[in-house]
């Protein structure tokens, strides 16, 4: 008889079996506290203030968000019921001053991005789009006006932000974007497509950035219910299956003159949003990989084989060793960014660095991880196998692993790499 079978038939231990799918399993282990990760005490560099509101956000998702998100995961659906809930949080907006928003510092936006995402990242996308990309976009280039009318109720989560920007034809080139704003009188009239756009099935606010009269991107915004307006979901996905992305179309919708976001003059402009918004989902890979060492270490502790814990195995260890290694690499340079973000001393390559590491990193974390629960580790119940497939969407948003690599390689070679040119010259 081998070791394996030997095992099998040694005394099952009670206190590590529950009822999961009808067998007995190890309990889907609850995530441990920041004692577990953050090895090298960054928690002590917050104020008791930024502390408090980390802790009110992850009890927030370990108690409202974990115990329900599965369910919703698996029908692809968005969890509707939670919006109230996040708004009492407070977060909405997250770094912008004023206009009902919190105003926090980098750091503190970045934590509790870092939070929502160890629990979520459907949540952490959702809240992504409306606060970094929907109200940042009207926040750095909206007038005043524009700024009194749309925010305080976006703050509120009343009122619910998509930002379209994406193509059916253009996403890593989407500066070559189609859409087209024309001016009559009054009103803008859009013309064109988008894809991908989250939030946009129920958004309120669409942000539509469009090529006008002189050739030059604008942002609009678009309000519900707006006739010649269609987004349909994209159905089918396999990560972030909670947040609704739809695929618009837009056939001669009439924006209000007044709805062209003031501040927008080329799709430079545009990118100011990008740069604070990438740095927000750079925070959120580092939010899943969290989420994948703790799930791991905890189920490792509990689950035996051989008549010992996983914990007790040296590849364990070594696993849970790099694994910790990694976040704790990720955490202090995000750190380091946040304080230089906060110091106006960013760029968009910074930015793309910690993204392009961060996504690479969680990702192949998350995989450790759901490979160290064995079968559990394709359950939705252990919650791995969820950041699993969504950080595959993380990894692609807001630009993929190569481009991110391709803004920092222009940036520390001076070559440009993003049009290869044809021996002739030519593209
Ligand atoms: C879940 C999800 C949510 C999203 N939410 C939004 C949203 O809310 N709003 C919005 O506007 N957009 C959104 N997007 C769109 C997203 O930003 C794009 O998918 C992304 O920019 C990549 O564009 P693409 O999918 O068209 O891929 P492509 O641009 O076609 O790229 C395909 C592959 O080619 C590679 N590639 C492209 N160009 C180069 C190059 N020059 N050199 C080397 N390799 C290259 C890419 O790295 C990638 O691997 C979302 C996407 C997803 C998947």
């Amino acid at each position: 008889m081998n070791a394996q079978r030997q095992d099998t038939m040694m005394p099952v231990d009670v206190t590590t079996v529950g009822p999961g799918n009808g067998h007995p399993v190890v309990q889907p282990p609850v995530l441990g506290g920041p004692e577990n990760t953050d090895y090298y005490l960054l928690n002590d560099l917050l104020t008791d203030e930024q502390q408090a509101l980390r802790q009110k956000v992850r009890d927030f998702m370990d108690h409202e968000v974990t115990p329900i998100i599965n369910p919703y995961w698996e029908r692809a659906e968005f969890p509707h019921e939670l919006v109230p809930k996040l708004a009492q949080l407070g977060i909405a907006g997250f770094q912008i001053p004023g206009y009902g928003s919190p105003g926090m510092s980098n750091v503190t936006a970045g934590v509790v991005i870092m939070e929502l995402a160890r629990g979520d990242l459907s949540m952490s996308t959702f809240m992504g789009v409306h606060s970094a990309l929907a109200m940042m976009s009207i926040a750095l280039l909206g007038s005043e006006e524009q700024k009194e009318r749309f925010l305080p109720q976006m703050a509120r989560l009343e009122k619910i932000g998509a930002f379209g920007l994406t193509e059916p034809a253009h996403g890593t080139d989407v500066v070559k974007l189609e859409t087209t704003a024309h001016r009559d009188g009054d009103s803008y009239v859009l013309n064109g497509h988008k894809r991908w756009i989250g939030n946009a099935t129920f958004a309120d606010y669409v942000i539509i950035w469009a090529r006008g009269d002189d050739g030059h991107v604008g942002g609009y915004v678009v309000e519900k219910g707006s006739p010649g307006f269609e987004a349909e979901v994209i159905t089918g996905k396999t990560a972030l299956r909670c947040v609704q992305n739809a695929q618009i179309s837009l056939t001669d919708v009439r924006v209000p003159a007044q709805n062209r976001l003031a501040n927008v003059n080329t799709f430079r402009d545009t990118e100011k949003v990008l740069l604070a918004s990438r740095f927000c989902v750079a925070w959120e890979a580092i939010g899943a990989a969290i989420a994948g060492y703790e799930t791991a270490l905890a189920y490792a502790k509990q689950r035996k084989q051989f008549g010992v814990p996983l914990a007790a195995f040296q590849l364990v260890q070594y696993r849970l060793a790099r694994m910790l290694a990694d976040i704790t690499d990720m955490v202090c340079m995000q750190y380091r960014l946040s304080q230089l973000m906060d110091e106006g001393k960013y760029s968009m390559p910074r930015v793309a660095l910690a993204k392009m590491h961060y996504t690479e990193r969680a990702s192949a974390i998350l995989s450790d991880a759901r490979d160290m629960l064995g079968g559990n580790g394709i359950l939705l119940d252990y919650h791995v196998a969820r950041h699993l497939c969504d950080i595959e969407a993380i990894d692609t948003y807001e630009g993929t692993d190569t481009v991110q690599a391709l803004i920092v390689g222009r940036d520390i070679t001076g070559y440009n790499a993003f049009v290869p040119m044809a021996p002739n010259g030519h593209h």
